[in-house]
This record gives structure tokens, sequence and C-alpha cells, in this order.
């Protein structure tokens, strides 16, 4: 049986969260839980929520900690990722998130945190070529990965489409939300002996295989 596995994924927008964080969660059979895919999802409904989270959004901002807690909080209860695990993607990206997430991990503890990184100069570039599906959240780039129909999603068949929040002005106030607020919890995961850091250059498979190796290491040291 293939064990699952407890996954956090940290990068800069633009490292290739999104794309290995889906490879992952079929490699260990884990959910993945995007916390911008499940806002996007709530825009998309028109919900209340949806409504109040889409300004924040469309600005680059990041959503109240408490909100965002509560949300992940949730999720991780429901039995998938109670009893398989799941992999965390967008998740945590301040110090106050980290902290409630270690709490309510408790007794359980995470396999590993990633860190996928990637030359600031290459983020933009990634960024601007970026498509996802609107329906299942499926990464493509238009540069070096599109669909094999344009528009559509190979996976789901949904419309692929530029992202409402890949404007200049957002993606400026993305990055520097990253460097404020979540940069820190690298150098916080490491005090915890949690952190990987892996280099996102490279063809997907090839950044996937280095996760892979990472990821089975770190629950054998676990085990043994
Ligand atoms: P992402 O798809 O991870 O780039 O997230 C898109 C947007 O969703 C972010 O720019 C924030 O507005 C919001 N968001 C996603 N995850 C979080 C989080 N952990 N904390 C606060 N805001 C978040």
């Amino acid at each position: 049986m293939n064990p699952g596995a407890r996954i956090v994924i940290l990068g800069k927008q633009g490292a290739g969260k999104g794309t290995q964080a889906v490879r992952l969660s079929r490699h260990y059979v884990v959910p993945h839980v995007a916390t911008g895919d499940i806002f996007r999802a709530s825009v998309r409904s028109g919900s209340e929520f949806g409504q109040k989270a889409k300004k924040y959004l469309d600005a680059g901002e990041l959503v109240p900690d408490e909100v965002v807690i509560g949300m992940v909080r949730e999720r991780l209860s429901q039995s998938d990722a109670m009893h398989r695990g799941f992999i965390l993607d967008g998740f945590p990206r301040t110090v106050g998130q980290a902290e409630a997430l270690m709490g309510f991990l408790e007794p359980e503890p995470l396999d590993v945190v990633i860190n996928l990184e990637i030359a600031t100069g290459e983020v933009l570039g990634r960024l601007a070529s970026r498509r996802v599906c609107s329906d299942c959240g499926a990464n493509y780039s238009v540069a070096d990965n599109p669909p094999r129909v344009s528009g559509i999603c190979d996976v789901c068949g949904g419309d692929v489409v530029q992202r409402d929040d890949d404007t200049e002005s957002a993606i400026r106030r993305r990055l520097e939300l990253y460097e404020r607020e979540t940069a820190p919890l690298i150098e916080w995961f490491e005090k915890r002996s949690l952190l990987a850091t892996i280099a996102g250059a490279g063809a997907p498979d090839e950044v996937t295989d280095r996760l892979v190796a990472e990821v089975d290491g770190r629950r054998q040291l676990r085990r043994s």
C-alpha cells in the first residue's frame, strides 16, 4: 500500500508549485489542497465568501489569517486528508498561519516542507505565460507547455484562461508580500528541521524526480 504523505510546498509565485503539487498528489495519492484554487472556486461560485475574497485576490493582497486558517483546518479534517495526508500548496504564507498549522496537525508531524527555489529573474516570464484551467486548476504555459487544444484543458476539458491576478501590479504586490510575509517561513521551518530546498529549474519531470527522492528520503529517516 502507498502510505500517503504530509507535505507543504513553499515557493515564489511562478516557481512551479502548482504543477509539482498536482504531480505529487497523484504520486502519493493524497489530496492537493491549494488555498488559491479554493478561493478562486469560491469567487466563481459567486457566494458571499467568494465576493469578499475576490477583492483580496484581484489586488494581490493576502486574505486575512483567521479566514484562511479556518478554511484549511476544516479541509484537513476531512477523511481523505486525515487518512492519506495532503499536499498543501499556498499555505502557510505567514508565520501566524505556520504556527496555527503546526498546532492543528499535532500529534502527527509533517513529512517535509519543500522550498521550491527559482531565480527572481525567471519568475516574471513564467507568470506572463502562465495559463490555468478555470475548472480543475491545472497549470499550463503558452511558452512551453500549452494545452493540446488551445484554450481547452487536457485534464478536464474546462476553459484554460489567464488568471485575473496575473496583471503587472498584482504580480508586483504578490512578490512583495512573498518576500515580506512568506520568505521568513523558510528559516522558521529550517529551525524545526523540516525544510528541504529543491531547485525548481529544469524540465517538470526532472523537478518531480528530485521532489519524490527528497520526500521518500525524509520518510525513511522518520521511520528509522
Ligand atoms: P495562489 O493561487 O496561491 O497564488 O493564491 C492566489 C491568491 O489567493 C493570493 O494572492 C491571495 O490573495 C489568496 N491566498 C491564497 N492562499 C493564501 C494564504 N495562505 N493566505 C492568504 N491569502 C491567500
